[in-house]
């Protein structure tokens, strides 16, 4: 027996899991809803430089089209306030209208002020309480950026972070902490420190006349455990609307497997209304790829359908050759290209379940699951693949061209199933 055996076939028992999300109040970024019993938001972050008004527009763009609901870029510099409109118009040129969220840090004050079509465009401001301001600038520095978004009408992200964390309150919180009879350790405070940070703010916002619906908070830390621990405490003494996400994850599987362990738990237990995965990419390869762990996380726990989900045995001794990887990578592939203009062609289509299944073992069982499934022959079997299509045998493959005609055969019952959309 392998671990195929473990694999549920994603259309069936999803739905009986039940999965009740926290309450939260909704926040309308742009024109997308976050918290308020929305579905969970895929969001991401570009990595270029902001002043570089054709390379963001460019990433913003491909992020959008791999899925990203809500991207944020960087406003660091007046260059990259002022290259803000730019990027919008090359966007408007690409017909991508995603909302673009600027993350600012240190200067945003100054900048949102001095670039007023940069404060009406971006979509919702990212404040870090942590460098807002430091003494006595930061209330009236907060309070700047608070009068602009109300000005505005945008929405804010209070995104405290274990890395930036507000100096000032975790001394006093220290200081108090001495002064207990049964003294908290010091991550308990550092962590209370973070969520102090972001709920005090989020109060002191309010007070300054910005609406509950207008905030989102976050309290981004680096460990998995530490992240757990923080968010059921934030989800527990607010209904704020919460991004999460897991910061400076790391690299390849490691950023992927912590991200996913961390947000994972929290999702199960209704926390968190806005996600992004923080992948540090490879060299090279694209910056789409946290949205893809993004996407596929959300819909293999069953909270969102972004992409027709393939089902693949892991291959062992009894799988032919590397003929079955061949196969799966091409059906993945070929679903990940065709993503962007089935998505408009055809409703429904992200719900399509397939299989590619290595033998005879579990590959009848399995693709019959599946709305399209295929059972390639294993060693010693007979060199024939049937194809599953709606849980009945519907045609055996041979030959050499077994893979090109069973994405002909996936393309047909895509055009021929799903609706077409009007106009
Ligand atoms: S080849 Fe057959 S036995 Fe091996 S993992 Fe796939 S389905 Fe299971």
């Amino acid at each position: 027996m392998s671990d195929a055996m473990t694999a549920v076939a994603p259309s069936e028992p999803r739905a009986a899991v039940p999965c009740p999300r926290r309450a939260s109040v909704g926040v309308r970024v742009g024109k997308v809803l976050v918290g308020g019993g929305a579905p969970v938001v895929v969001q991401s972050m570009t990595n270029t430089d902001t002043e570089d008004a054709a390379a963001t527009a460019k990433q913003v763009a491909e992020l959008a089209r791999a899925g990203s609901e809500l991207v944020r870029i960087t406003v660091n510099t007046p260059s990259a306030a002022a290259a803000v409109p730019h990027i919008f118009e090359r966007l408007d040129m690409m017909g991508v209208a995603v909302p673009v969220v600027g993350d600012f840090h240190y200067n945003g004050h100054q900048l949102l002020a001095q670039e007023p079509a940069c404060a009406r465009l971006l979509a919702k401001y990212r404040i870090n309480p942590g460098n807002v301001g430091f003494g006595a600038k930061h209330d009236s520095q907060f309070a700047k950026i608070i009068e602009i978004a109300l000005r505005e009408d945008k929405p804010v992200r209070i995104g405290a972070n274990w890395g930036s964390l507000d100096q000032a309150l975790l001394t006093t919180l220290m200081d108090e902490n001495a002064r207990r009879a049964e003294p908290w350790d010091a991550g308990a405070v550092a962590r209370e420190a973070l969520l102090r940070s972001a709920l005090d703010s989020a109060a002191y916002a309010e007070t300054l006349g910005m609406a509950r619906d207008r905030i989102i908070l976050s309290c981004k830390v680096s460990g998995v455990q530490e992240l757990i621990a923080v968010y059921r405490d934030l989800a527990a003494r607010c209904d704020y609307a919460l991004h999460l996400g897991l910061t400076e994850a790391g690299m390849g599987s490691k950023g992927i497997v912590a991200s996913t362990a961390a947000l994972a738990v929290l999702l199960q237990e209704g926390i968190g209304d806005t996600i992004r995965i923080s992948l540090t990419p490879e060299p090279g390869a694209p910056r789409t790829g946290e949205v893809i762990v993004a996407q596929e996380l959300l819909q293999t726990m069953g909270l969102r359908a972004f992409s027709p989900l393939v089902t693949a045995c892991p291959g062992c001794g009894r799988t032919t050759s590397e003929f079955f990887q061949v196969l799966a990578k091409t059906v993945q592939e070929h679903v990940r290209e065709q993503m962007p203009l089935w998505r408009v062609q055809y409703d429904g289509v992200e719900n399509l379940t397939l299989a590619v299944m290595g033998c005879v073992v579990n590959g009848p069982g399995e693709s019959k699951h599946a709305n399209i499934g295929i059972s390639l022959p294993g060693n010693g079997e007979t060199p024939v693949a049937p194809v599953f299509i709606d849980g009945r045998k519907a045609m055996t493959l041979r030959g050499e061209r077994i893979a090109e005609e069973f994405v002909g055969i996936l393309d047909d019952y895509v055009a021929r199933k799903f609706a077409a959309r009007a106009g």
